[in-house]
């Protein structure tokens, strides 16, 4: 707009100047008066050429725009740097905030499993008759006890594992490890309590030759005694566990343990490794659970430098497969060497 009204007064304004001035100054002269006409017409056309054709005007507001963003964007980064400045400050708050967090939970937990680990020794002993003989009543409520116990070391457990996974504390001590024997060790353990809840699990498909992963042998144990455990739990009256070794290439084995129980709602699927995270429908079969398993499952097949996914359907069971490097076979000149 103002750009508009420039480009029209500029010329007019030093066309009628001139004229007026030359008019007034020698009002008798002709000659200068149509000299002075002309010349004002000259000038006045090269100041519109100047601010019409050659855009100095719009060139000059173009400037003056580009002065008041640059001064934007100095505010902008002034900003950007205070921000971020509060978000260091933030941060190194939450990053202490965590960490007494973590030694809190790390306190809390060590100090509760002293006096758990008591109680279960005392039940055993109460429950195995060592101290005097107790009626039927009294032993099956003293087994409920320990079971109940036994619930809390693995939560405990559980949340140690896991705020030592979040603090990287955690060790690992790779060796060769006979897949299929870590596994049988794992079902024989499980098998009571398959049994008890009427559900069957079957090593199906296994390979031929043993199969050596190269693995911390009792972390693996955990990922194990996790996915079953779930499996079973999860599981309904009746329902059947299968467990298959498949070797991919000669890289890798995929192991899968595969269920037909509650399953997980697609929904919720995307949150099943998260810490704490339960599914609803876990939740309401079975009240007792951390939600820390998979959290530190996922943990420790990721450490191995394998993968782990799952695919369910709700009410039809969930398959976890998950991969683990296999034990590299010395070549050719390392068993020269050796
Ligand atoms: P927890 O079993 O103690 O709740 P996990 O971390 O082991 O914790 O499992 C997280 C959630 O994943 C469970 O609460 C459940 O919702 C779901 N989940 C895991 N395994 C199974 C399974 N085999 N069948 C159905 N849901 C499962």
């Amino acid at each position: 707009m103002l750009g508009s009204l420039f480009v029209l007064i500029l010329p007019l304004g030093i066309f009628f100047a001139i004229t007026a001035t030359v008019v007034l100054r020698y009002p008798d002269s002709d000659a200068l008066h149509v000299a002075a006409f002309l010349v004002a017409l000259i000038l006045a056309s090269a100041a519109q050429l100047l601010v019409f054709e050659w855009k100095i005007v719009p060139n000059v507001i173009a400037l003056e725009r580009f002065r008041e963003l640059l001064a934007d964007q100095e505010r902008g980064a002034r900003l950007l740097v205070r921000r971020d400045l509060e978000l260091t400050r933030a941060n190194d708050q939450l990053r202490k905030l965590d960490e007494t967090k973590s030694s809190f939970i790390s306190v809390v937990a060590h100090q509760l499993r002293t006096p758990l680990s008591g109680i279960k020794w005392t039940l055993n002993l109460l429950i195995n008759g060592d101290m005097g003989t107790l009626t039927a009543e009294q032993r099956t409520f003293l087994i409920k006890a320990y079971e109940s116990n036994d619930r809390m070391i693995s939560l405990v457990n559980d949340m140690l594992g896991a705020d030592r996974i979040e603090s990287g504390k955690v060790r690992y001590f790779f060796q060769s490890v006979p897949l299929s024997e870590v596994i049988d060790e794992v079902l024989f353990e499980l098998l009571p309590q398959a049994k008890a809840r009427g559900v069957s699990i079957t090593f199906a498909s296994k390979p031929t030759h043993p199969t050596k992963v190269h693995a911390d042998p009792t972390k693996l144990r955990a990922v194990f005694q996790n996915l079953l455990e779930n499996s079973v739990k999860y599981s309904q009256e009746g329902g059947s566990i299968e467990v298959s070794l498949v070797p991919r290439g000669t890289e890798e084995v995929e192991v899968s343990i595969k269920d037909d129980g509650i399953g997980i709602p697609k929904e919720q699927q995307k949150n099943i490794f998260d810490r704490f995270f339960r599914a609803t429908n876990a939740v309401k079969l079975e009240t007792d659970g951390s939600g820390l398993g998979l959290f530190i499952v996922k943990s420790i097949v990721e450490r191995h430098g394998g993968m782990i996914w799952f695919e369910s359907e709700e009410n039809r069971g969930v398959t976890f497969h998950f991969t683990l490097p296999l034990e590299r076979e010395p070549r050719a000149k390392e068993k020269a060497a050796a």
